[in-house]
């Protein structure tokens, strides 16, 4: 095989590892063991290949690849260079993971607060409902007009129940899976939520 230019050995590289079809990561492992020379960036990049990728296929290409008799030379010559891939590809994965677990849990407790926020309006325009009721009363206001302030806030007891339920419907959902956390069958209650908590539908933590 001739030697590939920078541009098309750097796209081999960035294929091998970039979040392309099983099948175009395989090629570009078969290609880069047949290169004619070796170097520190393609050992390292079909090692952690060989230690990451979540394909069988694409492992044993990028094992096969590295047993070509030029890269094995070239891992003669710096036999620590394989292990420092491998460390350093699977430290780089373990903190893509704790970073997007930080933002699926730091969502959730977006969520959380915003729920408890609509139940707050909730239980107080109940509150306010029979408070205004027991105030007017108080107050001595006659039965008739009392009966027109009621419907009033007949209504808005009624519209604020109704909003609730909708937003609660819609957005309480876990960040990662986009599954509805309300109701019987998720049973994650919005009040007494608490660590540990993981996803009924993904397994996802959520706290
Ligand atoms: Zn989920």
């Amino acid at each position: 095989m001739e030697t590939p230019t920078p541009e098309e050995l750097n796209k081999l590289l960035r294929d091998l590892s970039g979040p392309v079809i099983a099948v175009t990561r395989r090629y570009s492992a078969q290609i880069l063991g047949q290169l004619p020379t070796s170097s520190a960036e393609v050992v390292q990049a079909l090692s952690a290949a060989v230690a990451l990728d979540s394909d069988p296929e694409v492992r044993t290409a990028a094992i096969l690849a590295l047993q070509s008799p030029i890269h094995q030379e070239f891992i003669k010559e710096h036999p620590d260079l394989m292990q420092q891939a491998i460390e350093s590809a699977v430290r780089g994965k373990r903190q893509d993971q704790q970073e997007i677990e930080l933002k699926i849990t730091t969502e959730f407790q977006h969520i959380l607060s915003r729920e408890k926020r609509a139940y707050l309006l909730f239980f107080l325009s109940i509150l306010a409902f029979f408070g205004g009721f027991i105030l007017l009363l108080a107050l001595g206001m006659d039965f008739k007009t009392m009966d027109v302030v009621l419907r009033v806030v007949q209504v808005g007891v009624l519209a604020s129940a109704v909003f609730f339920a909708w937003r609660n419907w819609r957005k309480y959902r876990c960040p990662n899976c986009d599954g509805w956390l309300g109701g019987f069958k998720a049973g994650i209650n919005v009040l007494w939520a608490s660590p540990p908590l993981k996803c009924p539908y993904c397994g996802t933590r959520l706290m």
